[in-house]
């Protein structure tokens, strides 16, 4: 559902996305992105914007780059979770920050 959602996003996009771009380039940057053309499709979107991207590299970026694994609409609470803090998320299973806040009190 949410793959249909993130797709739906980056073929609308009107205004380039920073934040969206930002976490783009850190799973860039860590090495996140392992299926080759997810990369060079992310490295597309991080210098020249979502509009550049065709359909099809649309649909694979979502399927082989960022996956159940680095997108998430929303944590397993029930909060959004904003660009900034995705990988976080990805890391700990889905949780947002705040989640995990209240985990460990
Ligand atoms: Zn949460």
């Amino acid at each position: 559902m949410y793959y249909k959602d993130l797709k739906e996003m980056l073929r609308n996009e009107t205004a380039r996305d920073w934040e969206f771009e930002d976490y783009v380039e850190q799973l860039i940057t860590l090495r996140k992105l392992e299926h080759p053309a997810s990369l060079g499709i992310a490295k597309q979107l991080v210098s020249e914007g979502a509009r550049s991207l065709t359909d099809k590299q649309i649909e694979v970026f979502v399927n082989k780059g960022l996956d159940s694994d680095f997108y998430a609409e929303e944590c397993r609470g029930g909060h959004d979770i904003p660009w900034s803090e995705m990988l976080d998320a990805a890391d700990n299973g889905g949780w947002c920050g705040r989640c995990q806040w209240f985990e460990a009190k």
